[in-house]
């Protein structure tokens, strides 16, 4: 379960990261109203592709413009992006709308082609933010420079690898730092391409406070019609910024065709976000308050349960070992899984919901049994 990701590891950190003193992300020209939107297509195809895209997104008041000039992509013989010969497009882009430009970079090469370019952000993708090597001596080619780089989750779901990335950009002095959330790989087969895992972000917020935070629906969905719902999502969990794919005609999208919408679609798709803020402004929200209570409550007797379930199977470990019985009875699991799927749908909890609690319990009651298993009997080994 992914959430073992999170918690297990953090133990074994200290929590330094919360005090990084970062600088603000905020850009001139670019209004700090929430959330900050950076668009443009998945990759730089033509100059024309550019700018008659980025003219549509700036008519918008769109103020940042992405393009992917090094693509990179999981087999090779698909298309890797036009490289350095695509940089003078967002020049072109620049000059016709004004637009800050965005980026995304793999190595030191691109770091250098990018800053000659006068690219004014730069992102590091997830098949990057995943090999600290990589971020390494990326984020050691940006020591002295004062540019803003926006940092990816890594592909799979491991926290402490991001905030590793995080800092390794915070240690060579570049302090104008974000976090992109673009979900996480999987090997089971899901609605959306990539797992958004929101605990993983949460998380990271909570410990890196200050650190702005964007979502990638485009990424995380693999396809346009789910993008309002994530979008709507991250902005109720206080995101400060989304980075969109957008093209002027998506079909023909040279990558990612089916995630990118128009810069109209992505138009009606803003218009139709909710903010809501993340604190009352008073006190008197007495009903939350009263909820939040109950949910306390509630939590209290969920970890007494939890403690009283272990219990129980302690007593099992004892009974097993002394007949000679296997920790794990497939059957048996199968046949608790099976049963609490079905009352879960009757309740409105999702199976991926209730296949992850009791996933999790199950493990824990192995480990309790196992204990108890390995314990050596009062006096006799
Ligand atoms: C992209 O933004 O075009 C991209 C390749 O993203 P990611 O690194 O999230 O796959
Ligand atoms: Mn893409």
């Amino acid at each position: 379960m992914n959430t073992t990701a999170i918690s297990s590891e953090k133990k074994e950190v200290n929590n330094m990261e919360s005090q990084l003193k970062l600088q603000p992300f905020t850009f001139e020209n670019v209004p700090s109203t929430r959330p900050m939107i950076i668009a443009g297509p998945c990759s730089a195809e033509s100059e024309q592709q550019m700018v008659e895209t980025a003219t549509q997104l700036a008519a918008q008041g769109i103020k940042i413009f992405r393009a992917g000039i090094w693509k990179p992509r999981t087999r090779p013989g698909s298309f890797e992006g036009y490289g350095s010969a695509a940089l003078p497009w967002m020049k072109s882009v620049k000059q016709a709308t004004g637009m800050l430009t965005a980026t995304e970079v793999a190595n030191v090469r691109h770091v250098y082609e990018a800053l000659k370019a006068g690219i004014d952000i730069l992102w590091i993708g997830a098949r990057t933010s995943v090999n600290p090597f990589a971020v390494q001596e990326i984020a050691d080619a940006l020591r002295g420079v004062d540019i803003p780089v926006l940092i990816k989750n890594p592909v799979n779901p491991d926290l402490e690898l991001w905030i590793g990335a995080i800092e390794r950009f915070y240690h060579a002095g570049v302090t104008r730092l974000a976090a992109g959330h673009r979900g996480f790989s999987s090997h089971e087969k899901l609605v959306y391409r990539n797992d958004p895992n929101w605990q993983i972000p949460i998380e990271l917020r909570r410990r890196i406070p200050n650190i702005p935070m964007f979502v990638d629906p485009s990424h995380i969905c693999g396809n346009r019609q789910y993008l309002g719902e994530i979008c709507q999502k991250s902005m109720d969990l206080n995101y400060d910024g989304i980075i969109i794919e957008s093209h002027i005609n998506p079909d023909v999208a040279m990558s990612d065709a089916k995630q990118q919408l128009t810069p109209a679609d992505l138009s009606v798709l803003l218009s139709k976000l909710v903010l809501r803020k993340e604190y009352a402004d008073n006190n008197s929200l007495v009903t939350l308050e009263e909820l939040r209570a109950q949910i306390d409550k509630l939590d209290d007797q969920l970890v007494d349960l939890l403690e009283k379930r272990m219990k129980v199977a302690e007593q099992i470990g004892v009974c097993k070992k002394e007949n000679n019985i296997a920790i794990l009875q497939t059957s048996r699991w199968d046949k608790i899984i099976t049963k609490r799927l079905e009352e879960g749908a009757k309740k409105g909890l999702s199976a991926q919901f209730i296949e992850t609690i009791f996933r999790s319990i199950h493990e824990e009651s192995i480990d309790h049994q196992t204990k108890v298993m390995n314990e050596p009997k009062n006096g006799n080994k």
